[in-house]
């Protein structure tokens, strides 16, 4: 519904880059290709320095994935951009936010699956849509890959108010697997829009691995700067 009602917009309402102001879409290919590919390649859980994002040697040891890329900066226009794919012209705008995340992907085994990291079921009742489905249908039709929904919501608590630990308890039981278990012998690539603390990311290829995944990666768009972390 929501898709129908936007293309039906977009015959009469263009859209503009909100970067450079050009009718194209909201990040056109230019504008996308300055604010991603800058981050620097580093672990995603101590943001040691690492080559192609790979999870650190210390890090290994507790992590379930093996290397997360990151497309951009939670911050700007990308944080407005990312915004808006949660309520307005989702479908345009999360279309070209997985297209430039795509792009900064390196390439990837040939048998990768596409993962989208399940929204919490209240918030895509709410909306109508999933901003990490649309992401990983964007860039499916980048990279060629197959999307596959494996990983479900377990209830839909919300975490709001609740202590660090509760958090924690909550997410390590917040994902079930589904659909096809032949694909978990594929290399998976988890999707989501931002990264905070990794938890999230975490609790997906935990949930993934114990399936029988044998190759988890990650992908988001953005990430939050870490505690003390400079940029300019
Ligand atoms: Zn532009
Ligand atoms: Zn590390």
């Amino acid at each position: 519904m929501t898709s129908l009602l936007e293309r039906l917009v977009a015959t009469i309402a263009p859209y503009y880059c909100i970067v450079c102001g050009t009718e194209d879409n909201r990040l056109c290919s230019i504008c996308a290709t300055d604010l991603f590919g800058n981050m620097p390649s580093t672990c995603f859980v101590c943001n040691l320095p690492t080559n192609d994002f790979a999870i650190c040697n210390k890090c290994q040891a507790t992590a379930w994935l093996d290397h997360v890329w990151v497309g951009a900066a939670y911050e700007g226009q990308v944080m407005q951009l990312i915004k808006q794919c949660k309520f307005e012209r989702a479908v345009a705008v999360a279309t070209a936010l997985g297209k430039a995340l795509a792009t900064t992907l390196p390439c990837l085994p040939e048998k990768t699956i596409i993962v989208p990291v399940p929204t919490a079921n209240q918030r895509v009742r709410q909306r109508g849509y999933d901003q990490a489905v649309l992401l990983s249908k964007a860039i499916a039709a980048e990279t060629g890959y197959k999307v596959a929904k494996l990983l479900a919501r377990v209830g839909s608590q919300r975490q709001v108010g609740a202590t660090k630990r509760q958090r924690a308890a909550q997410l390590q039981q917040a994902f079930h697997a589904i659909g096809d278990t032949h694909y978990m012998s594929y290399s998976l690539l988890l999707v989501d829009d931002v990264l905070t603390t990794g938890a999230t990311l975490h609790a997906a290829a935990q949930c993934l691995r114990a399936a029988g995944a044998t190759s988890v990666n990650g992908a988001v768009v953005a990430r939050h700067a870490l505690a003390g972390e400079q940029r300019q």
